[in-house]
């Protein structure tokens, strides 16, 4: 997708601060950071919504949990703990419409979340 800010991410037309890649995924600091750690993992795969998400796509969602669960641990924020978050259309806050995940910690958060 040309005019999608994280597929710029990922071609490398854009260069954001980078805390994991491999063949599936990227994993960078959030610009606009609403913890000490905000981190954005995202499939290198153009997807835009939860909703656009087939039965194919399992283990590549899968693949983001488990990444978000290595990038915690190297953050130090795996014992203390940490949240994620997927925001799906306009309702829930999504502005980016490539699908993410948020991994925030470093704070304590509060639940219901706003
Ligand atoms: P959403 O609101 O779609 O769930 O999350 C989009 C996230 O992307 C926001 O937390 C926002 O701060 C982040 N973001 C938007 N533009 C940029 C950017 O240019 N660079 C980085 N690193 N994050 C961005
Ligand atoms: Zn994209």
């Amino acid at each position: 997708m040309s005019d999608c800010l994280f597929c710029k991410f990922i071609s490398g037309e854009i260069q954001p601060d980078k805390v994991y890649e491999d063949e599936e995924v990227l994993a960078f600091r959030d610009i606009n950071p609403q913890a000490p750690t905000h981190i954005l993992i995202i499939p290198k795969r153009h997807i835009a919504t939860l909703n656009e998400l087939e039965s194919d796509d399992q283990a590549l969602m899968g693949k983001l949990i488990l990444t978000a669960q290595k990038v915690a641990e190297e953050e130090g924020i795996d014992s203390a703990g940490y949240r994620t978050v997927i925001n799906c259309n306009e309702a829930a806050g999504q502005s980016v419409f490539h699908i993410h995940l948020h991994l925030l910690g470093g704070r304590t958060m509060q639940w219901p979340p706003g």
